[in-house]
């Protein structure tokens, strides 16, 4: 490499980082709100900003670095969805903006959507009074029949954005995929559907001018990578056991979401943190065994217990990336 490219290279580096810098006091900000309410039954005497900082790394772009000596077990930290969405068999049977499982399922059939409580209909009208005037069986079928689920998000998203309740460039700090052309011009036909909602709906063409094939495909491939399937472990110890031991099909998640600070969380095949749900779609980051300070924490992807072939495959075509952890090395 020349030194002309090293010092841009240098530069490009410094100004991430500054910019990193930026992002990551904004986000740490307003989700230690997130961690002050959420786990004060749990965590009695937690202090406030959690134990870990967002840097840029040599190989794989940010990653997540203790700033302390986390013990096994420690809840890092919690995490509220960006944009979540139940799954479509779901629908009817969880809260449909926490994704908590319902006590009584509402009579199918029925168009209705329920919520556990007062608070999360109340935060639903950030999407739900939009969402409720378009008809959706069009672009749900299409979801269904192709088996999709992130258009949901980025429907969901578009509703937050018409709302005023989210920014249109809400997902823009999180990395994209790489799209091909064959799923661009998928996507095309899922942002016509869309739009045709929302016309139909009588929102006005002004309201939904944000809604491009720039703005959709930029904002799929993100959530392509970043959104996490939500996958209830319930209260039982039990439960959590037989989930962080059991490879789980995909009808046992009750919806997706995505998540700021999770995002940032890079892959290892033999992880020393953990992402789970208890009985919403708050997401709880548990260290799997002692890190030390200034240690990366590290998330698994993908189902651990599958083989090295396998994790790689799915690792590449999934996210994009080939897996060079320790135990990918070892071939294990
Ligand atoms: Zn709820
Ligand atoms: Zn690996």
């Amino acid at each position: 490499m020349s030194t002309s490219a090293l010092a841009r290279t240098s530069r490009w580096v410094s100004r991430s980082k500054t910019l990193l810098h930026f992002q990551t006091k904004l986000i740490l900000t307003s989700f230690s709100t997130d961690t002050g309410t959420a786990d004060k039954d749990n965590d009695p005497g937690r202090p406030g900003p959690p134990p870990i900082r967002v840097l840029l790394t040599e190989s794989a772009g940010r990653g997540v670095f203790a700033t302390r000596r986390i013990g096994a077990g420690e809840l890092i930290h919690t995490a509220k969805p960006v944009v979540v969405h139940p799954s479509l068999s779901k629908t009817h049977s969880v809260c449909y903006f926490c994704l908590r499982n319902l006590k009584t399922t509402c009579q199918s059939q029925t168009e209705a959507v329920q919520f556990c409580n007062e608070e999360c209909e109340e935060q639903s009208k950030a999407f739900y009074d939009i969402e409720k005037r378009a008809k959706w069986s069009a672009y749900d079928d299409y979801c269904r029949a192709q088996a999709l689920k992130y258009p949901l998000l980025v429907k969901r998203l578009a509703c937050m954005v018409i709302s005023g309740f989210a920014a249109a460039d809400s997902l823009d700090i999180l990395q994209p995929a790489t799209l091909s052309p064959l799923m661009i011009s998928e996507m095309v036909e899922e942002l016509g559907l869309l739009r045709s909602s929302f016309t139909k709906a009588n929102i006005t063409d002004e309201q939904i001018a944000f809604l491009t094939k720039t703005w959709y495909t930029s904002v799929l491939a993100r959530i392509r990578i970043n959104a996490f399937r939500v996958e209830l472990a319930g209260e039982s110890y039990q439960d959590l056991l037989a989930l962080a031991a059991a490879s789980v099909d995909a009808e046992a998640g009750v919806g997706n979401a995505v998540y700021m600070l999770p995002s940032f969380y890079n892959h290892d095949c033999d992880p020393n943190a953990h992402i789970l749900w208890i009985q919403n779609a708050e997401a709880r980051l548990k260290a799997l065994r002692d890190v030390e300070e200034g240690e990366e924490l590290r998330i698994c992807y993908i189902d651990a217990s599958m083989g090295h072939d396998a994790r790689q495959t799915l690792l590449s075509k999934g996210f994009g990336f080939q897996c060079n952890c320790l135990r990918c090395l070892s071939r294990d």
